[in-house]
């Protein structure tokens, strides 16, 4: 046998896609030809298949080698390919009956002493081959439990190229996944934790409900990040789908637990203010990495501090915030990423950042404009909810002396106004009342009454609101009634909608 054929996936963004490794021998001068890798990767793989083969106590064939990644038009990125290419490498040179490993997916990266390394991205990549037919995967031993989230696929696991040889040749057989571990809920921040702030909390509960973004104003102290913190406790668990999408982004960034669960709750991201745009919208050598904005899909991307952020950075988060995606421009062609987020964005009143507020402030009115003009730039822009904090005061606190309402009481009205969203926009695909354009709700027959908007047209003839604030006050009003339980919102909602985004002041206004 001079040739042989193995199986793996590689992945292009969060998409995998199977690869057919093939190596062929010839009689020649002793070389290896690598094709279908980009440069850089051919070289590094090529050394560390040879190393692993030699270390693991394999012959090294001393003929003329060729190893093909099929198909060659696909972009392939990372590691992933090593185990695959030197099982394929052996096997083809008759050291290995290929036998057993016909139409099974190999997937790893190869230490030079011949262990098997884990690889980012395996979920999807086992994701992938199940789509694919395939229903038998070899993984590397500390990526079992991921693998195993997948249905419909048996996992075996490997933890050198030792292993996988005495496999093939039926001397040994692989190891099984590790069982995995006791389910321990992480414990969730509650909404039962943030005394007073009643204006936040309610703002944070139409956000949920409506899946609108939100800015938090506020000097520190104030409970800015709290509130943020808290928006994912009040969101309805993660389907079937999107639970799937978000523990691969996790995988392929390398950051999800060993423990093989799926993810069931929205994530949450909070990039500092520093964070690079690469940090933020993903990117780096090899295989792409997702950054804050893809991690935080299908949840909530918490940015603090957001007048701090440098303008190139918000600028390059206007367009995934717009399309819900991320296209990275690479090498050998481009990459996308998902990146549907919930925003919640969090400023001080001025660069002072004085913890009493506006009342200790020492900054010039001068400089208190120009920090606040920084806030209404792209950003913001797209923010349908603006609330002012204030510090809560002990006194304060006493007088109330009211039960917080916890997450889970906040959640159920949530879903229930939801779903009374999702009911109305059914047939045009909306899920949320954030998703509605303006001019759907200024048509009939979801148009209000006159006498219903009139505070709301007395603020746009005022120029207090802007003809794009006017739309996100009734994409508001709506949500307001969903959690109401009404069929439409009438004058008491669409005012309610107003205070949520304008506040009590107007100096972030429009
Ligand atoms: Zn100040």
């Amino acid at each position: 046998m001079s040739y042989a054929r193995v199986l793996c996936v590689g992945l292009v963004g969060v998409t995998g896609h199977l690869v057919e490794v093939e190596a062929d021998l010839a009689q020649g001068l002793p070389a290896v030809t690598l094709t279908g890798l980009p440069d850089a990767a051919l070289n590094e793989a090529r050394d560390r298949v040879r190393a692993a083969v030699v270390n693991s106590g394999e012959t090294w064939p001393n003929r003329r080698m060729t190893i093909n990644l099929l198909p060659a038009a696909l972009p392939k990125q990372g590691s992933g390919f090593d185990l695959a290419m030197a099982a394929a490498l052996l096997a083809s040179a008759g050291s290995l009956p290929a036998k057993q490993l016909e139409g099974v997916v190999v997937l790893g990266e190869l230490g030079l002493d011949g262990a098997v390394r884990p690889v980012r991205g395996v979920l999807p990549m086992v994701a992938a081959a199940v789509r694919a037919g395939i229903t038998e995967v070899i993984v590397p031993l500390a990526n079992a439990c991921e693998a195993g989230v997948v249905p419909g696929v048996s996992v075996l696991a490997v933890d050198s190229l030792r292993r996988l040889a005495r496999f093939a040749r039926g001397d040994a057989v692989l190891l099984d996944p590790p069982p995995p571990e006791p389910f321990a809920p992480t414990p969730t921040l509650d909404l039962a934790d943030v005394a007073g702030q009643e204006l936040g909390r309610y703002g944070l509960e139409v956000a949920a409900a409506g899946g609108h973004h939100l800015a938090l104003f506020g000097p520190p102290g104030a409970g800015k990040t709290m509130l943020a913190e808290r928006l994912p406790s009040i969101l309805p668990e993660l389907d079937d789908a999107a639970s799937l999408e978000v523990t691969a982004l996790q995988s392929i960034a390398g950051v999800l637990p060993p423990s093989g669960r799926l993810i069931r709750r929205p994530p949450f991201q909070a990039p500092h203010h520093s964070a690079s745009t690469a940090a933020l919208i993903g990117g780096g050598s090899g295989l792409a990495r997702p950054g804050a904005l893809s991690l935080a899909h299908r949840g909530v991307l918490f940015l603090d501090e957001v007048a701090e952020i440098a303008p190139a950075t918000l600028q390059a988060l206007r367009q995934p915030l717009e399309t819900g995606r991320i296209v990275l421009s690479r090498v050998r062609g481009t990459t996308e990423f998902p990146a549907r987020v919930q925003l919640v964005a969090a400023a001080n009143p001025c660069p002072c950042a004085s913890p009493a507020g506006d009342h200790a402030c020492t900054c010039p009115p001068l400089v208190r404009r120009r920090y606040r003009a920084k806030l209404s730039g792209p950003l913001l822009d797209r923010i349908d909810i603006r609330i002012s904090l204030h510090p809560v005061r002990a006194a304060q606190l006493v007088a109330t002396g009211t039960p917080v309402t916890p997450s889970a009481e906040v959640a159920s009205r949530v879903a229930r106004a939801r779903a009374a969203a999702a009911a109305r926009w059914r047939s045009s695909g909306w899920l949320v009342n954030a998703e509605v354009p303006g001019s759907v709700l200024r048509r009939p027959p979801w148009s209000l009454p006159p006498a219903d908007t009139a505070d709301l047209r007395a603020a746009l003839d005022r120029g207090l609101l802007s003809a794009r604030g006017f739309d996100r006050v009734m994409r508001l009003a709506w949500t307001i009634a969903d959690l109401d339980g009404l069929d439409r919102p009438g004058r008491a909602e669409v005012t309610e909608a107003i205070q949520l985004r304008m506040g009590e002041s107007h100096e972030y206004a429009e």
